[in-house]
């Protein structure tokens, strides 16, 4: 149960969360945080989730700041998480996760509005969150087909897109490629959702996103116009854009130095480097002394140790 005080002249919540075995007590100013949380390597490292992180989030959610999901994975639908989430404890809604698809369709809505027909490359959950925005997709493996059987242009076959969105396609092929490429060369915005080189899965690593881009930069002789996904800004400013809050306001709460901690400082916002997921405590020390995290946690009762501090910090008159 939430007990109130008073902290500098500002209401204060005291709250008892349940991280993994361990009771953590947070004290909260009554002054709401933006959260921005990156998923794998904070919340869950593969199937397995990070212990008392779910926990901490909730209690951070019941005193009444905003936690937002940002992951640069591409290929589900937001509403996809939602369940496994949930089964772990942390509180979500499928309007709380933000992907990289997720953002790139919020970026197109807003800022490319002429933009009503895309060629994917990518998965399932692309497709959907570009048509959520109201954009007809046309997937490179339909416009592929269609160029084959009818021996078309990529951009002809593809409807004349006005914008290329690139994202991990497990099943990309050199057709896949050769449509893409026609449609920038055409004309077409390309667009990425990220430029991961790999992302990791159960001890190995796939190609990401940044592996596909780079084959279609060089068939179509150009760069993407514009990186949606970290260490880019656009993914975590689209999410805070999307609760009406400020990404510069934020806490990064992340595990990649190239991609969490890079991406809030792009924004100013804090960041809070988690040590359960890529980064080493070596790689850490070898910051130079301006890059450094705002905080770093080790677990679960070390990020709502982190998180009351920086709460303390953001309120402080
Ligand atoms: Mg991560």
């Amino acid at each position: 149960m939430p007990r109130s005080g008073s902290w500098g002249g500002r209401a204060i919540e005291s709250i008892v969360a349940q991280a993994g075995d361990r009771r953590v007590a947070l004290t909260l100013p009554f002054e709401a945080m933006l959260l921005l949380v990156d998923l794998d390597g904070v919340v869950y490292r593969g199937a397995d989730p990070v212990p008392g992180v779910a926990a901490v989030l909730a209690a951070r959610a019941a005193a009444g700041d905003d936690v937002l999901y940002v992951t640069n994975n591409s290929m589900h639908y937001r509403a996809d998480y939602v369940t496994r989430l949930s089964a772990m404890g942390a509180p979500v809604s499928p309007d709380r996760v933000v992907s990289s698809s997720r953002a790139t369709a919020l970026y197109l809505r807003e800022h490319q509005p002429g933009v009503s027909r895309a060629l994917t490359v990518g998965a399932g959950g692309l497709e959907r969150e570009l048509t959520d925005v109201g954009i007809e997709v046309v997937t490179a493996a339909a416009a592929a087909e269609l160029a084959e059987r009818d021996d078309l242009d990529g951009f002809q076959a593809a409807g004349r897109p006005g914008a290329v969105v690139v994202g991990v396609d497990p099943l990309i092929d050199y057709a896949r490629l050769g449509v893409a490429a026609d449609c920038i060369r055409a004309g077409a915005l390309f667009i990425a959702t990220n430029r991961d080189p790999v992302y990791p899965i159960e001890r190995r690593l796939r190609p990401g996103a940044g592996a596909i881009v780079a084959a279609i930069a060089t068939a179509a002789g150009q760069e993407p116009l514009v990186s949606i996904g970290k260490p880019e800004p656009l993914l975590l400013l689209e999410a805070a854009s999307a609760v009406g809050a400020r990404a510069s306001d934020g806490i990064m709460i992340g595990d990649g130095l190239l991609t969490d901690l890079a991406a809030a400082r792009a924004v100013g916002a804090r960041c809070i480097l988690m040590l359960t997921g890529v980064t080493s405590r070596s790689a850490l020390a070898a910051l130079a002394p301006d890059e450094r995290p705002a905080a770093v946690a080790a677990d679960a009762a070390e990020l709502a140790a982190a998180l009351d501090r920086l709460a303390t910090d953001a309120s402080t008159p």
